[in-house]
């Protein structure tokens, strides 16, 4: 249920009506705007009905949540959820740009790699060490090592870094190195990883299973919030479809879709979403100007020697040409990059 409380509500009013929603055994959360303050209760609906809430002057109106997503829904959290991370601000007027390899495969690699994205713009810097390959016999990624120099591309760039942790007994190493820990779309509904990512408080980028439902995905991300974290942003990646010549279908819709439904920030990859360098670049404007909040883009200093997603990574050259064309329509759309 959702507790309106009236303009002007003061501070111990509001304190008032948690205590008596905590004492009953709900679980309280706060969502403080600028206009109004509404209080999220989650428990027994029965007994929230009989406590009266709206006899307290202070209480507008109680309202039940209809979705099955509480945390994560906009009907609880009007406003946008801004994640904070470092310097950085995803969800807000700054369109950020997430790059670098799919996986980390050297030194070399990934500290040129890492340069060329930050003279580019980018300010984030993807690359996975624990790679979940469709085959056991591809490369599995560096594992540690990878993420070590992951950390050494941050040290000396600046970049924040995103990185995908696929098992729940590595969650503590990879939140050690990651600053947005990638649950992968094989993953979104691994609900005891969803749960360990929950504990690390790190921010989580979300992406879509292949063939999940938005509702399906924003229960995921309600995990993550029910378990105490609650930066958590949605990455689209494309879906399953009928269709072959793209390796997925990336489905833009779920862009406005998802805004409307929840408050979280959302990222497209349309590395993965496409499968195909060459239109990487148009449906990356095209997310953009549906409103994505950041994109995720695999680049590599050398595709066609790429040890995974070569034929869907853009070179340093064409990364630096997106990044000319995206910085038009983010400013057309009144935001920056
Ligand atoms: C990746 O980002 O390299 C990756 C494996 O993505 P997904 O989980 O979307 O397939
Ligand atoms: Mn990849």
């Amino acid at each position: 249920m959702i507790i309106v409380m009236r303009r002007g509500a003061t501070h111990e009013q509001v304190e008032e009506i948690t205590d008596r929603l905590k004492q009953e055994g709900f679980s309280v959360h706060l969502s403080e705007g600028v206009e109004k303050t509404i209080v999220g209760a989650i428990g027994d609906r029965s007994r929230l009905e009989s406590l009266a809430l709206e006899a307290y002057p202070a209480v507008d109106k109680v309202v039940p949540i209809l979705r099955p997503y509480k945390l994560a829904g906009r009907e609880f959290h009007p406003e946008d959820t801004v994640i904070e991370i470092g310097p950085h601000k995803i969800g807000g007027d700054q369109v950020h740009v997430m790059a670098g390899p799919c996986a980390v495969e050297s030194r070399e690699q990934i500290l040129q790699t890492a340069r060329a994205v930050k003279a580019a713009g980018a300010t984030i810097l993807r690359g996975g060490a624990f790679k979940p390959r469709t085959s056991p016999y591809s490369f599995q990624g560096l594992e540690e090592k990878g993420l070590q120099l992951l950390a050494e591309a941050r040290d000396e760039t600046g970049l924040l870094i995103v990185t995908e942790v696929v098992d729940p007994r590595n969650v503590e190493l990879v939140s050690n190195y990651a600053d947005i820990l990638q649950i992968g779309a094989r993953n979104m509904q691994n609900f005891f990883l969803l749960r360990e990512v929950a504990k690390t408080g790190r921010p989580v980028m979300l992406k879509r299973g292949p063939s999940a439902t938005y509702e399906e995905w924003i229960m995921a991300a309600e995990y993550v919030m029910a378990g105490g974290n609650y930066n958590v942003m949605f990455c689209e990646r494309g879906i399953r479809t009928f269709e072959t010549y793209t390796r997925n279908t990336l489905d833009l819709c779920a862009v406005p879709v998802l805004k409307q439904l929840s408050h979280l920030p959302v990222v497209v990859d349309p590395s993965h979403g496409t499968g195909r360098w060459n239109l990487v670049q148009t449906m990356s404007v095209a997310a953009v100007a549906a409103g994505a909040d950041a994109l995720i883009v695999e680049v590599h200093p050398d595709p066609s020697k790429a040890l995974s997603d070569g034929p869907q990574s853009l070179t340093l050259e064409n990364f630096d040409g997106l990044m000319q064309d995206l910085r038009q329509v983010v400013k057309l759309s009144g935001r920056h990059i």
